[in-house]
């Protein structure tokens, strides 16, 4: 597409190298440039207004328009701007946002450190997990089990974390001590017949078997997302979390959940955690942290996880980590914000309400020669596009429905995501139900165009 030389989309073309994009496709079709929000809407430079139903990035819980975050932004700006946490300093805002992050486990946790991604943060967990081992005299025990399609981030350990092809492909990764066992994702990875409970008790043997293979002496710790998120929106099946966490416990490895896409409201509880019952040691936040207004992120670990790296660092006498803005106090004010906007107004049970009125009318639509499968939990949904329901494939490329989809819902005003052949759901947890029903009622017109 030729956009005049002066225009955004000219020199994005330019000078910015775009994340998840094919770089020489960019070239020719350029990007949407969004230049305001109101509630959960984005309006783009040409005055396109889209549904933001990816609340962006699975981030944006109190929409594209909350004065109060803004304000909150400003009033600590003028005061403090910046404060590092290094060298024994500290500030007001990460203090009284770390006491709310303890306040809000919902198992006993005993400290936060904080970083800005997602990304950084799991990056860090293992760093501090390897620190832990070798203070604990057991420097054998390196190794971390996450999941095929589990999502954990882009750095280097993160990245390797993360069990999708894209991201290990030509980046050289995963990088040792990092393994991956299966998916928890019945529907596509079920055998012919196998209940959920039994796909479970499977995973769960699996787990053990690598365990065992491994050398359970090994093994420090398994990371999961309670429901994953960027591998397809996958919610687990019946008894999964609860045999998993029998396998883990049998060998005192740690549990690590990944609430970056699920805590603070997403699941229809604060945490993904709390709707699994799920007893982690290390938990990791970011996105509806601060509604993604700005960069943060953090993780609790329980005291367990914390006597041996304090011991580690009072014996080098220094914990060697730690980030320039990680604590900062103008994002720590605007997450205190927002997670009281979330508690005041009970975003929590908005989610749940809103949530089972999108999955409704989802399922409403199991009949269409389309939709493979519908999932979902609280306010985070997928839907599974086929065109042939035996045997649960898209006949085209993998991806191609699943892109013309979403793309036909983004020229009809909303924001989806496509992962493969699934289209995913995300709204801000603030959204109204005339809304749901704009995006249901558009996406079932798509479903009828493409048919
Ligand atoms: N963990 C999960 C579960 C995520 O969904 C993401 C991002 O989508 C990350 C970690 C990485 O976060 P970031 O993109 O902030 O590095």
């Amino acid at each position: 597409m030729a956009y005049s030389p002066n225009s955004p989309e000219a020199r994005d073309i330019a000078y910015h190298l775009h994340s998840y994009t094919d770089a020489r496709r960019h070239e020719e079709t350029g990007s949407v440039v969004l230049e305001k929000g109101d509630g959960v809407f984005v309006e783009d430079i040409h005055g396109n207004r889209y549904i933001e139903a990816m609340a962006g990035l699975w981030s944006v819980a109190l929409g594209f328009s909350e004065k109060r975050l803004a304000d909150a932004a400003a009033r600590q700006m003028a005061k403090l701007p910046f404060a590092h946490t290094f060298s024994y300093k500290s500030n007001g805002p990460v203090i009284d946002l770390a006491e709310k992050l303890i306040s809000l486990a919902p198992v006993p946790m005993s400290k936060v450190f904080f970083t800005n991604s997602g990304s950084e943060a799991n990056d860090t967990i293992l760093k501090l997990l390897w620190y832990r081992s070798n203070s604990m005299g057991q420097p054998q025990r390196k190794k971390i089990i996450s999941r095929v399609r589990g999502y954990h981030g882009v750095t280097i350990a993160s990245a390797s974390l993360t069990g999708l092809p894209n991201n290990h492909r030509s980046f050289d990764l995963p990088i040792a001590n990092v393994l991956h066992t299966g998916s928890p994702h019945h529907w596509k990875d079920a055998n012919p017949g196998e209940s959920e409970e039994d796909f479970a008790t499977r995973r769960a043997e699996e787990l053990e078997a690598m365990i065992l293979a491994e050398g359970p002496e090994t093994i420090m710790a398994f990371i999961g997302e309670p429901v994953m998120g960027a591998g397809g929106v996958v919610v687990p099946p019946a008894t999964y979390w609860e045999k998993i966490q029998a396998v883990l416990a049998k060998y005192d490895i740690l549990l690590i959940a990944d609430e970056v896409i699920c805590g603070f409201g997403r699941t229809g509880n604060m945490f993904g955690s709390q709707t699994y019952d799920m007893r982690p040691d290390i938990m990791t936040m970011s996105k509806q942290l601060s509604s993604s207004y700005l960069p943060i992120s953090a993780f609790m670990i329980n005291e367990k996880v914390y006597g041996p790296i304090a011991d580690e660092s009072h014996r080098i006498g220094v914990l060697g980590h730690g980030f320039t803005a990680g604590g900062h106090p103008v994002a720590s004010a605007v997450a205190l914000e927002n997670l009281k906007i979330i508690e005041e107004r009970d975003l929590v049970a908005n989610a749940r309400e809103m949530g089972e009125r999108l999955r409704g009318r989802f399922h409403a639509l199991e009949g269409h020669p389309l939709v493979g499968e519908v999932r979902g939990v609280g306010l985070i949904a997928a839907v599974e596009l086929v065109t042939n329901k035996e045997a649960k494939t898209a006949l085209e490329a993998p991806g191609a429905l699943g892109g013309k989809v979403a793309a036909a819902l983004q020229a009809r005003g909303v924001i989806v995501r496509n992962m493969l052949d699934a289209i995913a759901f995300c709204p801000p947890l603030i959204i109204k139900a005339e809304e749901v029903d704009m995006i249901a009622d558009r996406f079932e017109a798509v479903l009828n165009d493409v048919a």
